[in-house]
C-alpha cells in the first residue's frame, strides 16, 4: 500500500509503519514525466507476520506482467493453488500449516473476542509471499552464458528474454529454486522487480497491491532499518522467535545480502527457504584447485611408475 499511513494490526499504535511511498521518496520523482527512481539498491522487505494470505500480490504480479494462470488445480497444499514460484508465477504465497494456536501475544492485550476465539484453535498458518531475492551474489547471473541476465541500475537481477537461449543453466544455479523455464519455448523467466514500473516512477505491482504492507518496497538500506525496528517491536511483545532472513551479508555469506529479504518466526526450512544458500560459482575456485591437485597427483604417479620400471630394468 502506498497511499495511506499504516499501523500494524493490534493495539500498539505507537509503532508506525512507513509507507512504500515514503521509503522510495515519492517526492523525488514525477510519474508520467519520464523520470524514474534514482539508481541505487532497491528491493522488498516482506514481513510474514502481517501477511493474511489474500494473494493480491500474486494476482497483481500476473496482471501487470500479463502472465498466464497456472491452471485451476486442487494441489492439496492447504489453501494454496499455485504451489510454487515458476516461469509464470513470479510471486507465490505459501500457506504453511502448523500445529498449535495463534500466539495472541503478538497482537498485545486488547484482542477482540472473535480473534480470541480463533486462538483456541489448535492450528495456525504461517503465510509468506515468496519472490526472487535479487541476490548480491546471484548464481543465475553468474552462470548465464549469453549475458541475458544482467544487474540493473536498481541493483535488481533482470532476465532479457530476447537474449535467453533456453539452456537452463540459471535454473540449476539458483539456490532458492526461483528462476524457471517456460514450457513453450524454454526461455527463463522470473520477477523483474517491475523494472518497467520503476522507470515510470511506480513501485512494483505486488507492493502496491498488498493491503497489509506485508510487502514493502524501497531502498534496501531504509528497508533494513524498518525491518530491524519491526523485529524489536515483536521482541518487546514476547515474539522472541522473530528474526530477519537475508538482510545481512554475514548471515548468508553464500549469496550475500538479499535485496528481497524476509521477517520470519520459524526456521527458514519451514518457509521452504534454505538455511545456508550458496551461489554455486563460489565453488569454481575450489573445483579448479581440486582438479589441478588430482591432475598433478596422476602425473606424479605416472612418473613414479615409469621411474620404477626403468630402475627395475637397469638393475637386471
Ligand atoms: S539466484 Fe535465484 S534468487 Fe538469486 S537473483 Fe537469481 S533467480 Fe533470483
Ligand atoms: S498481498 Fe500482502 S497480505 Fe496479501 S498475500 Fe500478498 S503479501 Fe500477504
Amino acid at each position: 500500500m502506498a497511499t495511506s499511513p499504516e499501523t500494524l494490526p493490534g493495539p500498539d499504535e505507537s509503532r508506525e509503519l512507513r509507507t512504500s511511498s515514503e521509503l522510495v521518496g515519492v517526492d523525488a520523482w514525477q510519474p508520467g514525466r519520464g523520470t524514474a527512481h534514482p539508481p541505487g539498491a532497491y528491493g522488498f522487505f516482506t514481513d510474514t507476520t502481517v501477511c493474511i494470505g489474500c494473494k493480491a500480490c500474486e494476482v497483481a504480479c500476473k496482471q501487470w506482467n500479463q502472465l498466464p494462470d497456472d491452471g485451476f488445480l486442487f494441489t492439496g497444499e492447504s489453501y494454496d493453488n499455485t504451489s510454487d514460484l515458476g516461469a509464470s508465477t513470479w510471486r507465490h504465497v505459501a500457506f504453511v500449516e502448523r500445529e498449535g494456536p495463534v500466539d495472541l501475544s503478538w497482537f498485545g492485550e486488547d484482542v477482540s473476542p472473535a480473534v480470541a476465539q480463533t486462538g483456541e484453535d489448535p492450528f495456525r498458518w504461517l503465510m509468506m509471499s515468496d519472490v526472487c531475492k535479487h541476490c548480491t551474489h546471484a548464481g543465475c547471473l553468474d552462470v548465464c552464458p549469453t549475458g541475458s541476465i544482467i544487474r540493473t541500475e536498481y541493483d535488481s537481477v533482470f532476465v532479457q528474454p530476447d537474449i535467453c537461449n533456453g539452456c537452463g543453466m540459471c535454473v540449476v544455479a539458483c539456490p532458492f529454486g526461483v528462476i524457471d523455464r517456460n514450457e513453450d519455448d524454454g526461455r527463463a523467466f522470473k520477477c523483474t522487480l517491475c523494472y518497467d514500473r520503476l522507470h515510470g516512477g511506480l513501485e512494483p505491482a505486488c507492493a502496491k497491491a498488498c493491503p497489509t504492507d506485508s510487502i514493502v518496497f524501497g531502498e534496501v538500506e531504509d528497508l533494513v532499518e524498518l525491518a530491524q525496528e519491526r523485529v524489536a517491536v515483536l521482541h518487546e511483545r514476547g515474539v522472541s522467535s522473530a528474526y530477519l532472513y537475508g538482510a545481512d551479508e554475514a548471515q548468508l555469506p553464500g549469496t550475500g545480502q538479499l535485496n528481497a529479504f524476509f521477517l520470519l518466526t520459524d526456521r527458514p526450512e519451514v518457509y521452504n527457504l534454505p538455511p545456508d544458500p550458496v551461489d554455486p560459482t563460489e565453488w569454481v575456485g575450489s573445483s579448479w584447485r581440486s582438479a589441478l591437485a588430482t591432475g598433478a597427483a596422476m602425473v606424479a604417479a605416472v612418473i613414479g611408475a615409469v621411474v620404477s620400471v626403468a630402475a627395475g630394468r637397469s638393475g637386471r
